[in-house]
């Protein structure tokens, strides 16, 4: 990579081999690189810092000091910062298998075993940011969940319908296996893109952000309901990996808004007819228009559906 380097103190840009492009946002290129020394695989988000604003260069840097907190088997792990005359680095652990949004767009929906599987490590993600660390994430969807194929494990497995894919592309030689309908491991699922995301209370302290005591009555109650914005968006992730479709859509913006606001959505028939009962009712205390009734994550962990037997793999080593 070229561009004149600030200072001769690491972190350091030239220590990576900068490879193929793996996905992009509204400012940003994130890129798989190879960091030269080690031969490791990394990714490296880049930021466009010369058309930002001060608001948006504050919020990479705030998205910078949420990452460098944050340290969970399903999150993208940051690595190191890098910041440059036109450009913002972050680089974070490479989540090889891409989006998960990629699987559904390619395999239509998931089988309510292999949703389970992807929406049970996003939950354990959330629920260390909720309950450890006090950060809200506020944009989980497909595209920010990203994930690791693990290589097949023939038994103990409890997905009855794995198969080899037949895609040509597949990484076959590597014995990696991709999702495909009815069933095939993902394997662990990293949640990404923090960009949004919103500290509510001190990670050490455990206490509100900002002076304890002084606090407004709306903001303690703003913090408290912020988590619950997650577990909406949990709900839609769910519903449209059941069905391959989301809960809400318009293609007018207003009708859209004014469906989400009233909770509107349905089990659209004939696609939602096979899909469980207690599959429903678990979205449907996730897309609870009242944050109070709504399920907190550690109810949504505890659900029936959530609690039948699901496998949660580990990184290989
Ligand atoms: P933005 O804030 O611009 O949405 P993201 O952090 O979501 O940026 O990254 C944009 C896209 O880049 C993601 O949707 C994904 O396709 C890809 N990507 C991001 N981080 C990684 C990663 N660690 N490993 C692999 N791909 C990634
Ligand atoms: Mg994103």
């Amino acid at each position: 990579m070229r561009e004149k380097r600030q200072s001769h103190k690491y972190p350091n840009l030239d220590a990576y081999e900068v490879l193929e492009k793996m996905g992009e946002g509204a400012f940003s290129i994130v890129y798989k690189a190879r960091h030269i020394d080690t031969d490791k695989f990394v990714a490296i988000k880049i930021l466009r810092k010369f058309q930002m604003d001060l608001a948006q260069k504050q919020s990479v840097l705030k998205e910078v000091t949420i990452m460098r907190q944050l340290n969970h088997p399903n999150i993208v792990r940051f690595i190191e910062f890098i910041d440059l005359d036109k450009y913002y680095y972050i680089v974070q652990e490479l989540a090889v298998g891409g989006e998960v949004f990629t699987a559904i767009v390619n395999y239509t929906y998931f089988s309510e075993d292999v949703a389970r599987h992807v929406i049970t490590q996003v939950a354990h993600a959330i629920r260390y940011l909720h309950e450890e660390v006090g950060v809200v994430h506020r944009d989980i969807k497909p595209e920010n969940l990203l994930f690791y194929p693990i290589p097949f494990q023939p038994s103990p497995n409890p997905y009855s319908k794995l198969r080899r894919s037949d895609d040509p592309n597949s990484k076959k030689d590597e014995g990696i296996f991709i999702p495909g309908v009815g069933g095939a491991t993902i394997g662990v699922v990293k949640l990404a893109d923090f960009g949004l995301s919103k500290q509510i209370w001190e990670h050490n302290t455990k206490t509100p952000c900002g002076t304890v005591g002084y606090t407004a009555p709306e903001i303690v109650r703003d913090q408290r309901y912020s988590c619950e914005v997650d577990m909406w968006a949990i709900g839609c992730v769910l519903y449209t990996f059941l069905c391959g479709f989301p809960p809400f859509y318009d293609e007018r913006i207003e009708m859209l808004t004014e469906k989400v606001a009233k909770g509107e959505y349905t089990f659209l028939k004939p696609w939602w007819d096979e899909i469980s009962p207690e599959a429903k009712y678990c979205v449907s205390r996730l897309l609870t228009v009242d944050p109070n009734q709504r399920y907190g994550i550690d109810e949504f962990l505890n659900d029936p559906w959530m609690q039948k037997c699901s496998l949660v793999p580990t990184m290989p080593q």
